[in-house]
């Protein structure tokens, strides 16, 4: 079960039902694909499994502010982008 999918989905399927209900020209034809794909969201979600969370770094490594690479925790530039790491506090 996924919450966060369960509720995008409720909300994607009633943004396909505003649609449907405003009947502007080119918004209506938009109901139909936002109505079914929330409705697939919310039941999807029941089956999937929960996330694991934010990835974490190796120990030792950190990832790069800019390109998110593994940067050795010593390393004051990135290997990848060469970018300045921010110093620890
Ligand atoms: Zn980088």
């Amino acid at each position: 079960m996924r919450t966060q999918l369960f509720a995008g989905g409720l909300l994607v399927a009633a943004t396909g039902a505003g649609f449907y209900l405003l009947a502007f020209p080119l918004v209506f034809f938009w109901s139909i694909p936002f109505g079914v794909v929330g409705v697939i969201m919310a039941v999807a979600s029941v089956f999937l499994p929960e996330g694991q969370g934010p990835i974490k770094p190796p120990d030792g490594y950190r990832f790069c502010v800019y390109c998110s690479s593994e940067v050795p925790i010593a390393s004051e530039r990135c290997p990848h982008c060469n970018g300045v790491q921010p110093k620890e506090s």
